[in-house]
């Protein structure tokens, strides 16, 4: 006699499935679930999306306009933490190692496969695709958008890559997660660029994050100390969260650290050395001539003497973008020595 199994089943192979895989964190969401609709129209007719221009796309709000018959939304979380390296210069803690996107979906692919066994269309997501994954993460129960706007889990803190699969399979939901960020607003005054506007509210262009990643032209100068070592990414919103208590040392050997020179000889690079260096991961995107304008601000607050010259050499390459910055570095670097002197 053939058996059926029930949708409450279904969910639990998949969700031993996915632990098998490596997620830490999995739950469900109905496809009409609430995504701060709101609060997403209202930060995008206020521009502070910056240039993502990406993300004023209302299909966000409807994943139903990505797959019409979807019933559900799964969330996946990998925790990807680690103890970062010992340098002179930062990289936020997703960027270390390989990267995630490439990581996850192979993982959400193989999921889609089990589902579709149980008759399932699904459409896989891993950041770069038209949903909302931290409003849905936390309408699936994996925890709850802090005052940071990031997803804080209760056993992993605001660590997790979040997955995103649509699915016509109808899934019995999880509960939306509590809030319990309550009094703390440890996010909001660590920010060294008051990006936080307030509680549940972020201003992407004044983000570190952004401004090093996502934003194609010069790092306003307003904003240029505020950077300090951070060359890639900021992490401090995520380090102060009272809820990395319980936080561990991701499982993934894909996301550990890897090596990387000094800042001093990355400002001799040619395009093809900056692709070796950071091929398979996130960075690579970000392409030279940005790496190198980070890299420049980052020597600009912490450089000695010894990165002058390298610094002097960069200032005559043909790259407006560049030399801008490696100047500002120049300048920064030769005014200290002269405080440091006249002291
Ligand atoms: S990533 Fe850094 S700059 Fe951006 S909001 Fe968090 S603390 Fe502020
Ligand atoms: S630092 Fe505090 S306020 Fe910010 S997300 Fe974590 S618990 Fe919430």
């Amino acid at each position: 006699m053939e058996t059926v199994t029930s949708t409450q089943e279904i969910k639990l192979i998949l969700a031993e499935k996915a632990a098998e895989l490596g997620f830490e964190a999995f739950g469900v969401a109905p496809i009409d679930a609430h995504l701060r609709q709101e609060y997403f129209e209202k930060w995008i007719s206020e521009g502070k999306q910056g240039d993502m221009a990406w993300m004023d796309n209302p299909r966000r709000l409807d994943p139903k306009k990505i797959l019409p018959e979807a019933k559900s939304m799964l969330c996946l979380g990998v925790n990807y933490r680690q103890e970062p390296p010992e340098r002179r210069y930062r990289i936020a803690q997703y960027a270390l190692g390989g990267d995630y996107h490439k990581v996850v979906l192979k993982k959400l692919k193989q999921l889609c496969t089990l589902m579709q066994e149980y008759g399932g269309a699904q459409k896989p997501y891993v950041d770069t695709g038209p949903v909302l994954e931290k409003p849905i993460a936390a309408q699936a129960g994996l925890g709850w958008q802090g005052k940071s706007t990031l997803v804080i889990h209760p056993k992993y803190g605001p660590w997790l890559f979040l997955g995103i699969i649509l699915t016509t399979l109808e899934l019995p939901p999880d509960l939306p997660h509590k809030d319990y960020c309550g009094k703390c607003t440890a996010c909001v005054d660590a920010c060294p660029t008051k990006a936080i506007t307030g509680p549940y509210q972020l201003d992407a262009r004044r983000c570190l994050s952004y401004l090093t990643i996502e934003h194609k032209g010069a790092i306003p100068e307003e904003y240029r100390e505020a950077l300090g070592d951070r060359v890639y990414g900021c992490d401090e919103c995520l380090d102060v969260c009272p809820w990395n208590k319980w936080a561990q040392m991701t499982q993934e050997v894909k996301f550990q650290a890897r090596d990387y020179p000094d800042l001093k000889e990355m400002l001799a690079w040619s395009e093809s050395d900056f692709n070796q260096h950071f091929q398979g991961t996130p960075i690579k995107r970000l392409k030279l001539s940005r790496w190198l304008r980070n890299t420049c601000v980052v020597l600009g607050n912490i450089g000695t003497e010894k990165d002058l010259e390298p610094l002097i050499a960069l200032s005559q390459r043909d790259d407006p973008l560049v030399v801008e910055h490696a100047c500002w570095a120049i300048d920064k670097i030769k005014s200290r020595l002269a405080k440091n002197c006249s002291q």
